[in-house]
């Protein structure tokens, strides 16, 4: 058992350092901030990315986030796993609530959407950047690991929303000063790898499923690839290959302004936060 621990940590490290050197995720005297929900994608890339420090030549500094939605009997518990692993690897964790920047948490605003996970993803990607950038970070490091990239793509030719498909890389450009990018070290590692990472290495995590994903459109493309998979073994490897190969755009270059009401960047003000934050308040009030 201790042979094939071994080997195993050994081939999950090598695929996330391969990433890490093949796409040079990290460069010299980097500031990185790790998005962490205390989940298994997150707490693996910061337990990567603390390897990869003390491991690699490149001389680069570390600290986590965790974004509190408001999602009671649930998203404690992932706080609680991001505290546990944080300390232990002595990494400085920042955690803010929706309810401290916009007043409500998701819970209290989930039944105004048709899926919850549209206002949670608008709010949690600009807190991600706006904590980031606010603590001077290069670079976000997030947990997708390959299941989640498929996905993401799949769902970009079910929405026709072309514009995304420069985004399946593992690192995207600095498109703006205030507009931090982000890197995926976990991009080509599949999910079921993740999840037998922290079993086998007995790591607190936080593995319970979000009562609001079933709301959404991800759900349901995970759950058609798993049977995929299932009938076919390595049809998830086969999409994420072909994509790899046929889909490399370069990034389109997009001019941002600054949002008329918070100042972040925005292709279009208001910001998309902001503009749901009016619109919320609005459906808040009608109630
Ligand atoms: Fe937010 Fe949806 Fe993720 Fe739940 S599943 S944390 S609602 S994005
Ligand atoms: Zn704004």
């Amino acid at each position: 058992m201790k042979i094939e621990q071994e080997q195993f940590n050994k081939y999950v490290k090598d695929n996330v350092f391969k990433t890490l050197n093949d796409y040079e995720l990290i460069k010299d005297d980097e500031k990185i901030m790790i998005g962490v929900s205390g989940g298994k994608d997150s707490i693996l890339t910061l337990h990567m990315l603390c390897q990869y420090k003390s491991e690699s030549d490149i001389n680069f500094s570390i600290e986590a986030v965790c974004i509190d939605e408001g999602i009671c009997g649930y998203r404690e518990h992932g706080i609680r796993s991001a505290k546990e692993n944080c300390e232990s690897l002595n990494v400085p964790l920042t955690i803010y609530s929706f309810k401290d920047e916009w007043g409500y948490n998701l819970d209290d605003i989930h039944d105004l959407y048709k899926s919850t996970c549209m206002p949670c993803g608008v709010y949690r990607r600009y807190l991600l950047n706006k904590i980031s950038d606010s603590h001077n970070c290069d670079k976000i490091a997030t947990g997708h690991n390959m299941d989640d990239e498929i996905q993401s793509f799949l769902m970009t030719f079910a929405r026709n929303d072309r514009n995304k498909f420069p985004k399946f890389s593992p690192v995207l450009d600095r498109i703006h000063e205030n507009m931090v990018p982000r890197i995926k070290p976990l991009w080509q590692l599949p999910e079921k790898d993740v999840g037998l990472w922290c079993v086998i290495n007995n790591i607190p995590i936080h593995d319970e499923e979000c009562p609001y994903s079933i709301t959404s459109l991800r759900s349901d493309v995970k759950l058609y690839l798993n049977k995929l998979e299932e009938k076919q073994k390595g049809i998830k490897r086969n999409i994420f290959n072909s994509f790899k190969k046929t889909f490399r755009l370069p990034t389109k270059q997009v001019h941002l302004d600054k949002c008329e009401i918070c100042g972040q960047p925005t292709a279009q003000s208001p910001c998309k936060a902001c503009k749901m934050t009016r619109e919320i308040k609005e459906k808040m009030s009608d109630l």
